[in-house]
């Protein structure tokens, strides 16, 4: 689905549901028209295509579209009978994905999947939007449906690979074994795309310095290896660091086409460790290596978390960062689940939380990881007084209490740092 072009103002404005004053300046909006060079699209319909605003307005109009698809179904249905002729419950609720305005809904049932989209488009009717059919399919992720097998969403490519005995894996509780595997990949034509920019900007810097070229590459390529560093892009992106490794050596035989080939790359490439194709300037500019960006699986999102709810203990423990936190004390809150080891309670939002070095630093303790550890600011202050209190003598309870901590946190830590 993309059009949106046609949205229902007065539905928006009500589920905005905002006061007097910012209803009438967002109505404005909606009804300024869009400027495009020199030319005035007026929009009597519809929300200003590419601005800023249009897609937090896509996202308030179609909030709430995945819960009215969901409950639409019964939760469990019964299944095939068992071997003890008993019949497992399976659930049966679609499961739908939405970013902006694009969606997928996923169900092995092709007629869920069509009752899906019925009431999808009566729920878009409401907004006064409607599915395009060009760009709404039904396929299978596995098996050819209507000409093709899986699907793209949002640069990704879905689909599914029958695999054979020894690669079968184990999935969910049941531990059932899977004779297919599910790879999300880069599509192609996100691939493409992304290749195009690349030779675009090569292409503009033909006899620019190699430091302005290699500056105005890497946020091109970090941006994209980092988006897809969560997926199997392992081959994508080899293949893309041969294609742009082969693009740069024209670009530097095009500079110097008299100079041997030798000579050229020892101009433009210096060795970095196992690399010896690094793209990089005398004075250590390096070109980000596609093969370089390690590739790392993305932990689901609970539930109906948002990163704008404020609850950095979940944040920081699902993923060891967090806008509001520096990455040491998301390093070691995540080490300690969340928990203070002063007090044994655990980190809620409003606490102001401190790092500790558990062997203060006028002792000797060093600023390593384990040697540091996050404590409640009162708890900090406790410890702090504690440690000057037992400065001076024999070890007490105390001491033999971090000695504890540091074991504990040692192991795991060092593989962290
Ligand atoms: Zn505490």
């Amino acid at each position: 689905m993309g059009s949106f072009d046609r949205i229902n103002h007065e539905a928006l404005l009500d589920k905005l549901g905002t006061y007097p004053q910012l209803r009438r300046l967002i109505k404005a909006w909606l009804k300024a028209g869009v400027m495009e060079g020199e030319t005035l699209f007026p929009t009597e319909e519809g929300t200003p295509q590419g601005g800023v605003i249009s897609p937090l307005l896509a996202n308030i109009a179609l909030h709430g579209f995945e819960t009215a698809i969901t409950t639409a179904f019964p939760k469990e249905v019964e299944g095939k009978r068992g071997p003890e002729g008993k019949r497992n419950r399976i659930g049966w609720q679609p499961r739908v994905i939405r970013y902006a305005d694009d969606f997928v809904i996923l169900h092995p049932d092709l007629g869920v999947i069509l009752e899906a989209k019925r009431r999808a488009a009566e729920w878009l009717m409401g907004m006064g939007l409607a599915l395009k059919d060009s760009k709404t399919r039904i396929t299978h992720t596995l098996n050819e449906h209507e000409g093709r097998v899986g699907f793209d969403f949002l640069g990704f490519n879905v689909r599914q690979f029958p695999v054979g005995e020894f690669q079968r894996r184990t999935c969910g509780r049941g531990r059932t074994l899977l004779d297919f595997i599910t790879l999300i990949r880069p599509s192609k034509e996100a691939v493409k795309r992304h290749y195009q920019k690349v030779a675009q900007v090569i292409n503009s810097h033909k006899s620019a310095p190699q430091e302005g070229l290699i500056k105005d590459l890497n946020p091109v390529i970090k941006g994209w290896c980092n988006y897809y560093s969560t997926v199997v892009s392992k081959r994508v992106f080899g293949r893309l660091e041969h294609l742009t490794c082969q693009k740069l050596l024209r670009w530097a035989k095009r500079r110097h086409p008299n100079a041997s080939r030798w000579k050229t790359t020892a101009k433009y490439w210096n060795p970095d460790g196992r690399y010896k194709w690094s793209f990089a300037t005398r004075h250590g500019l390096r070109l980000w290596r596609y093969d370089k960006t390690p590739i790392r699986r993305h932990v689901k999102v609970k539930g109906t978390r948002s990163p704008y709810d404020g609850d950095w203990v979940y944040w920081a423990t699902r993923m060891g960062r967090h806008p509001m936190m520096t990455g040491r004390k998301a390093i070691l809150l995540r080490n300690q689940k969340g928990k203070c080891p002063w007090c044994g309670l655990f980190f809620k939002q409003e606490d102001d939380v401190e790092i500790d070095h558990i062997i203060p630093r006028v002792q000797g303790g060093k600023d390593v990881y384990a040697n540091l550890q996050l404590l409640h600011g009162h708890c900090h202050k406790q410890k702090s007084a504690h440690d000057k209190g037992c400065a001076v003598e024999e070890p007490c309870e105390f001491e033999s209490l971090t000695h504890g901590f540091e074991d504990e946190y040692s192991g795991r830590l060092e593989c962290l740092v």
